[in-house]
């Protein structure tokens, strides 16, 4: 299972194109990063949006299960049709809609502080892949209706199709980042003659 783990991609800037970006090279090569449960509980992890409880963190609440992978999927395409249609790109759909919204009200454990010997503690249970899809749709329904929906980009580079929020101070930002699309555009640059 050590082989060739995907690395997952986090230069979206915001949760929802973060995990929409698990779906690589769209329309092309198709590069799928979420391709067992443990990608799934993985991201969830390194995404920070799954709290391990760190001492008792036995992952086995945390790890996601085969319909959880394919539900993240269906989340993440709802959430990539939704954001095409904030770009203009393609009309909104209301299956998409519903998909979102559905998981946004997912219950979810909310954390509480405990009194320990006199000292506060954080007590959180440890995020399942449900609570770890509803957070990233609701994260998707704050972006998609806030002040950043305006600022939302697809990288120049027409076969990477990575989208991030372009917070540069000239709102000028074109590629996912320089050391990914931003060099190889440099390179063909500087290739190309004339
Ligand atoms: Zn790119």
């Amino acid at each position: 299972m050590a082989v060739d783990l995907l690395e997952f991609p986090f230069i979206g800037g915001r949760p929802a194109l973060n995990f929409v970006g698990t779906l690589g090279k769209r329309g092309s090569e198709d590069i799928e990063r979420l391709r067992t449960p443990e990608d799934l509980t993985r991201w969830g992890i390194e995404s920070g949006l799954s709290k391990a409880a760190s001492a008792t963190a036995t992952s086995v609440e945390l790890t996601a299960s085969a319909v959880e992978l394919q539900d993240a999927r269906l989340l993440r395409e709802a959430l990539y049709g939704l954001t095409m249609a904030t770009l203009g790109r393609a009309p909104a759909r209301s299956t998409d809609v519903a998909l979102v919204n559905e998981w946004a009200a997912h219950e979810t454990h909310a954390p509480a502080l405990v009194l320990r010997s006199g000292a506060l503690h954080r007590d959180e249970p440890e995020s399942t892949a449900a609570a770890v899809l509803a957070a990233v749709a609701r994260d998707g329904i704050d972006l998609l209706t806030g002040p950043e929906a305006a600022s939302i980009r697809d990288c120049e580079d027409p076969t990477c199709t990575l989208l991030f929020v372009d917070t540069s101070r000239s709102h000028r930002r074109r590629w996912c980042s320089m050391a990914r699309c931003g060099a190889r555009a440099k390179m063909r640059t500087l290739r190309s003659p004339g």
